[in-house]
């Protein structure tokens, strides 16, 4: 057991995520009382005490990354940086060093960050800077929710509900409630969104009437005139029909998400999923034949007992789709989840696998003309790796790179949605949350309302679009 103090530094919280990225939790434990008495030199081996005279960050974070390196003998990619947006800071690192090399430089020498995840970085950057165009002063990105699922996967620990005897019906009428009310005042404001994102869950569990009735209120509602792109996250292959396929065309959406995860039908079934690889390709076919432009297939990195070929093999099958964006994520075992109760160290065990099959898949997509265009970071995911969206060039998707910049005000209806809105005043983004239980949400749609007027659309507040 490895025993930390974390003395004055402050980030105590960033100290223990990188703990993390080392040692499962299980293997070390944080000390409330200092271990340095009178008499106790030096410090047990496994006893890691940062020092008097460190109160900086970013110095206490690089004094445990040299500790941990020493006693465990590992390096990770990431080094110290801990947070979700690592394209956002280097974007921060740009402004003030002016040049790339001196941004790779001092992830590099700074942040410890090892040549290939500093080179990932430089090259999402340099293709955001020639796909992510200046925001408006009234353009918002929307995200509208559909929290429900055929099945529960394995890894899943979002709030995601069987579709089987859910309240869809009622769901529906708060949720139209929701997005007449925020396109009413939207036009007050004479805000308008610049890309819409139905997300979920699953969207295409739903009917396609209620997909038509839903998207007819979205397009009643909201002044669309500036909508660069429409996204239904369609997600499960075994959802997607012709006629929903249609009905999302019609209600004017351009891009969809068809995600297999894998195109192993073992994998398939050890994570939960009921749908085959020949449902994928069936859906691909079908949405080409509806004309989307975009297509996006989300693959996983690290699924249960999924070995490196299953992998690539996965990645090369999908390719043959031609999907025009890909998004590699790597698992995350996070607690609520199936996987995490069954296996706690699982992301430690596979950590290096999947470090090779993310590589692999890098190259793989490079080599056929993909780009990475947005990535982040998550907690618990497979040897701390990332989640990186490729497309082809001219294919990026607007939100998903608004998103991890936060350089827009993004407003989201439905369960869980989490509003980003920028204060003027502070120069800050608020978080504005609507409660993630589906019911809830239901019997509580007013006060959702109310918490979106107090905290968006309240013109005291001087909340603005464009950050
Ligand atoms: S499709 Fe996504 S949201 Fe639904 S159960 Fe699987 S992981 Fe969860």
């Amino acid at each position: 057991m490895y025993e930390l103090y974390f003395n004055r530094a402050p980030g105590t919280y960033n100290l223990q995520e990188m703990a993390r990225m080392f040692l499962p939790s299980s293997e070390f434990r944080i000390l409330d009382v200092d271990p340095l008495t009178e008499g106790t030199k030096p410090l047990p081996e496994k006893m890691i005490r940062i020092p008097d005279d460190i109160t900086d960050k970013n110095e206490a974070k690089s004094y445990l990354f040299q500790q941990l390196s020493a006693l465990t003998g590992q390096s990770p990619d990431w080094g110290i940086l801990t947070g979700v947006r690592p394209v956002k800071l280097a974007g921060d690192m740009l402004a003030a060093a002016g040049s790339l090399e001196a941004v790779k430089e001092r992830l590099q020498n700074e942040y410890y960050v090892s040549e290939a995840k500093a080179n990932l970085i430089i090259s999402t950057l340099q293709t955001q800077k020639i796909a992510m165009p200046e925001t408006g002063p009234s353009l918002v990105g929307l995200y509208i929710g559909i929290p429900f699922c055929p099945t529960r996967c394995l890894y899943c620990s979002f709030p995601s509900y069987s579709i089987q005897g859910a309240a869809v019906g009622a769901y529906i009428e708060a949720l139209k409630k929701e997005i007449r009310f925020t396109g009413e005042k939207m036009r007050e404001k004479g805000w308008r969104p610049e890309s819409v994102y139905i997300g979920g869950g699953t969207p295409t569990s739903l009917t396609s009437e209620e997909l038509s009735d839903l998207m007819d209120v979205i397009r009643s509602s909201f002044d669309l005139k500036d909508c660069k792109e429409y996204t239904v996250e369609a997600g499960r292959p075994d959802t997607i029909t012709e006629e929903k396929l249609i009905a999302i065309r019609r209600s004017g959406a351009d891009r969809i998400s068809i995600n297999p995860q894998s195109m192993n039908p073992e994998t398939l079934k050890r994570i939960g999923r009921a749908h085959t690889p020949e449902q994928v390709i069936g859906a691909f076919r079908l949405a080409r034949a509806v004309d989307f432009s975009v297509i996006n297939a989300d693959v996983i990195a690290g699924l249960l007992d999924e070995t490196q070929e299953e992998f690539s093999d996965s990645l090369n099958e999908l390719l043959e789709q031609g999907p025009e964006n890909i998004t590699v994520h790597t698992l995350s075992v996070k607690r609520g989840s199936q996987l995490a109760e069954i296996d706690d160290k699982y992301s430690y065990r596979t950590g290096t696998q999947v470090g090779s099959m993310v590589a692999d898949a890098y190259q793989c997509l490079i080599s056929k003309g993909y780009r990475p265009y947005y990535l982040y970071r998550q907690k618990q995911t497979t040897g701390n790796h990332e989640n990186i969206g490729y497309a082809k060039p001219g294919a990026e998707s607007l939100y998903n790179m608004r998103i991890m910049e936060e350089n827009q005000t993004v407003i989201a209806l439905g369960a869980g949605g989490g509003s980003k809105v920028y204060k003027q005043k502070d120069k800050r983004l608020e978080r504005v949350f609507n409660v993630s239980n589906y019911q809830i949400y239901i019997d509580r749609i007013n006060e959702m309302l109310l918490r979106k007027e107090a905290g968006i659309f309240d013109d005291r507040e001087e909340t603005t679009c464009q950050i």
